[in-house]
């Protein structure tokens, strides 16, 4: 079935413009002014609206064994409010422990999302070890359609490598055209950090914050720089947060080093108050790195403005407050990290960012699909709008008023973070590959129709 959206005002990365868009099958045909109706399909009024191409989270982590526990949402789930919030890709973290086999992390990540995810999705594989048996599995992975890996630098013994293994990694990395995705903080600074403040009675959960510091992020932004440096690979930080880590990859990109910087909404909207909240309410807001005082907001604003930080994700972990993060209650390490915002990023960044003039509106396209799209090397079929490319559509109401609440939300979680907060702007309609997936708000799409992405490695910058 056809579809043609008629009227709306088309933005992408480098251009805006009224035209209507023929969708054939699963990819945008035509796009032109004033395209005769199809013969058999839907023709859908966008007069008024904003036509994006479909966003794309560049960060989550929908299936995610952490501390002893599952975040809650399954691919279904996850998926579903993705589409909701306007997100039609998404990259999921592929998260073995050291103890599992790298291609047995890679088959279980396989088997949670498909069939099950209902937008489409691909992994930065995680490389919680390196030694031969696991690179020989690395270099099937990639064949298999995987051109980012993931790396961490901190979580001392779970999930991070040594040196040698960074080295060895990045090596191979750079070897196959991939690059590395990195979650840089001094694990060694974090745990000795964390050790003494619970030995001064530091329990609560503001200490979070206490024990990995702005510095103790740029020190690891510093040393994953420094190896992708000697060895000339390509790499991407995760979740970048503040202005000390945001200086480091700045002197490190004008030394020469091929690096990508991603930032997320929750520090771009939420401060390191909100983890100070009382009753333990400050646990919903835990995520590494922590949320950062509120001076460092402007600065990763301006840096996106700029050009500077390349793409805006989530860390997407949900855990419940009731049962999971109050794992934590009498010790600040025990609390699971990450703040859910994978359906309420793009409406956040909208209201937050372009109706403050912050950002205009080719860069809330480019931070929040474009770029990802180029990194990622999904571009052009994703991450623009444009004949050839698939139709995933975004038609975006900017006359709507809402509130977000975790009673209205999809994110299977038991809290929103931004429980009040008024969003102006959101989705009307979304397309995945040419299928409306969701309406005013709700699902409407075929759940399970999600694809897993296939990616030719090679690293080109956004
Ligand atoms: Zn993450």
């Amino acid at each position: 079935m056809a579809l043609l959206i008629k009227g709306g005002e088309i933005v992408t990365a480098s251009s805006r413009y009224v035209a209507d868009i023929l969708c054939e099958g699963e990819t945008i045909s035509r796009i032109d002014i004033d395209i005769s109706p199809p013969a058999r399909g839907e023709v859908i009024d966008a007069a008024g609206k904003f036509v994006f191409p479909g966003f794309i989270d560049p960060h989550t982590h929908i299936y995610l064994p952490f501390m002893g526990t599952f975040s809650k949402d399954t691919y279904e789930t996850g998926t579903k409010a993705a589409l909701i919030g306007g997100t039609t890709t998404i990259f999921d973290m592929c998260c073995p422990g050291r103890s599992e086999e790298p291609m047995d992390g890679f088959q279980t990540w396989r088997a949670q999302s498909e069939g099950r995810a209902a937008c489409d999705y691909s992994f930065h594989m995680g490389v919680t070890k390196f030694d031969e048996s696991s690179a020989a599995q690395l270099r099937e992975i990639v064949k298999a359609g995987i051109q980012s890996f993931k790396i961490f630098l901190a979580y001392k013994g779970a999930l991070g490598i040594d040196d040698a293994e960074l080295f060895q990694a990045l090596s191979l990395a750079k070897e196959l055209g991939v690059v590395t995705t990195a979650h840089c903080e001094n694990e060694t600074l974090v745990s000795e950090l964390q050790r003494a403040l619970l030995a001064a009675g530091r329990t609560d959960t503001a200490a979070h914050h206490d024990s990995r510091p702005p510095r103790v992020e740029a020190e690891g932004v510093h040393h994953l720089l420094t190896f992708a440096e000697m060895i000339g690979a390509a790499v991407y930080i995760v979740h970048l947060s503040c202005r000390e880590a945001l200086e480091e990859a700045l002197a490190a990109r004008l030394r020469g080093v091929n690096v990508s910087i991603e930032t997320v909404v929750q520090y771009l909207t939420l401060d390191k108050t909100y983890a100070e909240l009382p009753d333990f309410e400050g646990a919903k807001y835990v995520m590494s790195p922590p949320l950062r005082d509120k001076k460092h907001q402007p600065i990763l604003w301006n840096a996106l403005a700029q050009g500077l930080i390349n793409t805006v994700g989530t860390d997407h972990a949900p855990f419940d407050f009731k049962t999971q993060k109050t794992m934590g209650r009498d010790d600040f390490t025990k609390i699971p990290n990450g703040i859910p915002a994978i359906e309420d990023r793009v409406n956040l960044l909208y209201t937050h960012g372009v109706l403050t003039g912050k950002i205009d509106l080719s860069t809330f396209v480019k931070i929040a699909s474009t770029n990802a799209a180029k990194i990622f090397n999904l571009y052009p079929r994703k991450g623009t709008i444009q004949p050839g490319a698939d139709a995933d559509l975004v038609i975006f109401d900017p006359e709507y008023e809402g509130i977000l609440s975790a009673k209205t939300h999809h994110m299977n979680i038991d809290y929103n973070a931004f429980e009040g907060w008024k969003i102006h702007g959101r989705p009307s309609l979304v397309t995945l590959r040419g299928e409306v997936a969701v309406r005013d708000g709700q699902f409407v799409g075929t759940p399970g129709r999600g694809q897993f992405l296939q990616r030719k490695t090679g690293t080109p910058k956004a």
